[in-house]
């Protein structure tokens, strides 16, 4: 099978991080007897350098005709005061809405080996974390309308509005059930029913969807509720289906306890091709171009890519395996890095990883 896919290395570490994720897909193309077709393009502050513009239509029609996207990050100090219409993150957010990306998967998943960094107390910690958040991208109260500030009887005031339509419900929706049926069957949808209207539409809806997928276990939290039980006991969550706006702090929440940001990799789906995959964590300016990058969080969304996108579960599974085993054997980026252990550069432990593969 053909594995077609763009390349976007973005900036900061964004390029030695997409290194590692070619010789990953290298790797599995190998041992399972795939092709690769990959194309590069240019995002970010490297494309505001190259042409003006952080998503220049040529990325665009390369994206266009390919199954997946795979970024490395945006930004850096050195586009920082450059016009805000033309920031490095405005090549981010053009991409998501050039593909009609609506729904964002973030995994928070504690590796036992990596048990002493979560944020957890040992004993919460101990039972571990594999969830998924499935967040609603590109609608909710980050674009609802009408929105400004004005002057009322003498003083400003300020308003943004909660709006979802049952269609964009619907089909975020359909993705958790998804993505829940190759996991543990099990969706927990997160809103503030007993207070907001648009909650309480939300949860009609999901409940209606949930009768397509009569398999997967469907059960409720109100959204204050969820982030105590996220720090409580994040072991009893497999699929979190939430809004734009509570999926942004949920999904936070969910990566900051296990403690790692260089392990966190993610998706972004619309109802067609192509989805984008990327780490969670920025571009890093701070350690770019000294080998010092972890790359796992690349290589676990080249992971995700090939599960979602190309339905390839055994190839998907076999990276995740390979980087269990790296790190069983006490082998670590610096910032992971923790006493007793072994530390390499990031080319390193991409080096380390695909040789597990297979
Ligand atoms: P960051 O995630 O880039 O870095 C935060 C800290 O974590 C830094 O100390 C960095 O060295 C470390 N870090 C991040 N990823 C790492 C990795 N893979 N391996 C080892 N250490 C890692 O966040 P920031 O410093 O707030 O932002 C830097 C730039 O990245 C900014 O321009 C910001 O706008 C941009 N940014 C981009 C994205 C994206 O492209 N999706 C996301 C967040 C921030």
């Amino acid at each position: 099978m053909e594995i077609n896919i763009c390349i976007l290395p973005g900036d900061g570490i964004g390029v030695e991080i997409m290194n590692q994720a070619e010789k990953i897909l290298d790797r599995v193309c190998l041992v399972f007897g795939h092709d690769a077709d990959m194309d590069y393009g240019l995002i970010g502050g490297a494309a505001i350098d190259e042409t003006g513009s952080p998503l220049p239509r040529e990325t665009i029609d390369i994206c266009q005709g390919k199954d997946a996207i795979l970024l490395g990050a945006v930004g850096g100090p050195k586009w920082d005061h450059i016009d805000k219409s033309i920031r490095p993150e405005k090549g981010l957010l053009g991409i998501r809405k050039e593909f009609d990306l609506f729904a964002n998967l973030r995994p928070a998943v504690l590796f036992p080996e990596l048990r002493s960094a979560s944020l957890l107390r040992p004993d919460i910690a101990e039972k571990g974390i594999d969830l998924l958040v499935v967040r609603e991208l590109t609608s909710g109260i980050y674009f609802g309308m009408p929105r400004g500030e004005e002057m009322r009887q003498g003083q400003r005031v300020a308003y943004n509005t909660m709006i979802y339509s049952e269609e964009e419900i619907r089909r975020v929706a359909r993705v958790a059930f998804e993505a829940a049926r190759r996991r543990n069957f099990r969706v927990c949808s997160v809103d503030k029913a007993n207070v907001l209207d648009v909650s309480q539409l939300w949860r009609e809806v999901v409940v209606e969807t949930s009768r397509e997928y009569s398999d997967v276990e469907l059960s409720h939290l109100y959204v204050d509720n969820a982030a105590m039980q996220l720090v409580r006991d994040p072991s009893q969550f497999d699929v979190i289906l939430t809004s734009n706006l509570f999926g942004d702090i949920l999904s936070d929440e969910a990566a900051v306890i296990t403690g790692s940001l260089g392990m966190l990799p993610s998706a972004s789906m619309g109802l067609k091709n192509p989805a984008l995959y990327e780490p969670v964590h920025g571009s890093a300016p701070d350690i770019a171009g000294k080998d010092l990058a972890n790359p796992l969080a690349t290589i676990l969304s080249v992971a995700m890519m090939l599960r979602y996108s190309f339905s390839m579960e055994r190839e998907a599974q076999a990276i995740e395996a390979a980087v269990k085993k790296v790190l069983g054997k006490n082998i670590r980026t610096g910032d992971i890095m923790s006493p007793g252990m072994k530390q390499v550069g990031c080319s390193a432990m991409g080096d380390l990883v695909a040789a597990e593969i297979g």
